[in-house]
This record gives C-alpha cells, structure tokens and sequence, in this order.
C-alpha cells in the first residue's frame, strides 16, 4: 500500500452518503437466495456487473426481496457496522428507502436497523446512524405513511429524511412532497436531497427551497451555475459527493469531474461511496482514488471529514466526540 493509503486507512472518516441496500455483500445475497429456493438472476460472478442504471437498480430491487425478516436486517446492519469498522469509519448516516423492501414492512425494516446498530455499537463497532428515505417516483399516499411512521416512532438513531429515485422528476416530486418534508424539519429531523446528479443546477435550488434541504446527496451539477456555488459556499450548504458512482453511471469522465473545483471554492464538499458493496468500492480506496485523480493531499482529505462532521445530523455530544477523534489524528500529520 502506497504511504497516503496507509493514512487514509488510519484517518479517522465520515461516511455521509450511503444507501443500506448497496451494502448487501454477494454470500448474504446467495445464501439467502439458496434458503428460499430462489435462482440467482444472472451466474454468481457476474452478480454484482451491471449494465446501466436500470440493471443496477432491478438487481438492488432483487437483493431486498430476499429479506424477509427482522432478523436479516439486523444481521445486515450489523455486516454494515464491521464494514465500517474495517474501513476505519467512526460516523455514518445511512440511507434506507423503504420502497425497494417488498417483503418487509417498515416497522421490521427500520426496527432491524436499529437493533443491529444498537448491538454493533455495544461491541464498539461505530456509530451508525438512519436516514429514511423517499422515492420520487412514490405515490404521496405511500410517502405520508413513511413520514407518519417515523414521526410516530421517534428514536434517536433515526436522524433525518431523505429523498431519491428519478430526478427527472424533481419538479413534480418536490411540490408533491414538500409538506411531509416540512412536517419533518418542525419535529427537528434533518433534510438531505439527492439532487444535482441527472438534475442541473435547479434541482439543488429546488431541494434547498421547496424541501429545505440541509445537506444534498451529489450535488455536483450545482458547478454549472456560479450563483448556486457561491449560495452554497455563503449558506454552508454541505455536498455528499461519490466521485466514482458518478463515473460508474457515465455522469462524467474521471477527469472532467467537478470534486476538485467545488472542493477549491471552499463548498463544504465530501466524499462518500454511494453504494460500496455493489460499486465493488471502499470509502478508503475512494479517498485514494480522489487524492490520485486531482493531487489532493492528507490534509485535503481530513479537511473533507471536517467538512463531512457539519454535515451531521447527530447531537452535539456525539459531534464533538468525532471532533476530539479528527483532531487527534491532525495531530499526528501536522
Ligand atoms: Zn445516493
């Protein structure tokens, strides 16, 4: 391992944009499978290998089917939690979207994450956090049960909403669901909006204005509008942004992508992997990937975790526990 790998495994990280249902690793998925007698829809090798978005996202429709129980999701999440453990994470919020879980009711969904990260963290595994997670394709109907369950069932680990799925529908999806989103803000969650990936600069001014957005999950369209960089540099808007999930989706070429530009312009910009498991990426070969493509240096990727920590949605305690851990490994770079 190069010397700058062997200290982005060392620093401590923040993992902001991350979707539970990307984390399934292919021996879960196949055992599962297996248990239930149900054939795996393409050869075992080749299980993980897509050919564009929508093959991507009827094989992350596929893996959830295969849940069925609590008792599988807490073993999911509590995979999750060694993943991030071995990848020397100390804080993520993790995305989970009820909508793609066909045969597991919320209650169980977001139940079992909880149980699984609670028990991962007794054994000093990191703390993990939920975000529950809209479509934009939803009916509202569906979408107002989601929202009613969460506020209904308040728990500290679940810290904010969010939303996905197509952004050519953000216009629409944004007016339909701007009052669960305000509904959720009063009761203190945060907001976090994919945004700015398919859609241009309007969608992130769309996700700030119409849903109140707090962070944005991509964002990086936003470098097409100079009065969006400059608004979110001024506002401290913070940017979840996953360099090679965009490549991996022909958003851009390596070289033509815009990390570095709005990194420059002082947006609080920081990297996350999207969908490790099924990308066939960690967040510490992300980090190296970046630091390769565009010569950012230790200090510019412990500046990212900095920036990552004022995206949280966590309680100040917690926060400044994940400072004191920053912090301390500044130290030993300095
Ligand atoms: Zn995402």
């Amino acid at each position: 391992m190069s010397e700058l790998g062997d200290l982005i495994r060392k620093m401590p990280k923040l993992e902001m944009h991350i979707h539970i249902e990307g984390t399934f690793d292919k021996k879960m998925v196949c055992r599962l499978a297996e248990s239930q007698g149900i054939p795996l829809p393409k050869p075992e090798e080749s299980l993980f290998s897509f050919n564009g978005l929508s093959d991507f996202l009827s094989m992350l429709d596929w893996n959830c089917s295969l849940v069925r129980d609590k008792e599988t999701v807490r073993e999911l999440a509590r995979h999750f939690a060694e993943y991030a453990s071995d990848e020397g994470i100390v804080y993520t919020e993790v995305i989970v979207n009820p909508s793609h879980w066909k045969n597991i009711g919320i209650g169980d969904l977001v139940g079992g994450l909880i149980e699984g990260f609670d028990e991962a963290q007794e054994k000093g595994l990191p703390d993990c956090r939920i975000l529950v997670s809209l479509r934009r394709e939803q009916e509202l109907d569906s979408a107002s049960k989601i929202v009613d369950w969460v506020l209904s069932n308040r728990h500290p680990r679940v810290v904010g909403l969010s939303i996905d799925g197509n952004e050519e529908l953000s216009a629409v999806s944004n007016q339909k669901f701007a009052p669960l989103f305000a509904k959720c803000k009063a009761a203190g969650l945060g907001i976090t909006v994919h945004a700015g990936e398919s859609s241009g600069p309007e969608g992130v001014v769309e996700a700030l204005d119409l849903l109140g957005a707090d962070r944005i999950d991509h964002g990086v369209r936003s470098v097409e509008s100079p009065e969006l960089m400059r608004r979110l540099h001024d506002e401290r808007i913070p940017l979840d942004v996953c360099f090679s999930s965009n490549i991996l989706c022909d958003l851009y070429t390596p070289e033509a992508h815009p990390i570095k530009k709005l990194y420059d312009s002082g947006i609080l910009v920081n990297a996350s992997t999207d969908d490790p498991h099924l990308f066939q990426i960690s967040l510490t070969d992300e980090l190296e990937r970046i630091a390769l493509q565009f010569g950012f240096s230790i200090k510019d990727l412990l500046a990212m975790q900095y920036n990552a920590l004022e995206a949280v949605f966590c309680d100040e305690g917690e926060k400044q526990a994940i400072r004191r851990k920053l912090d301390e490994f500044r130290n030993t770079i300095a």
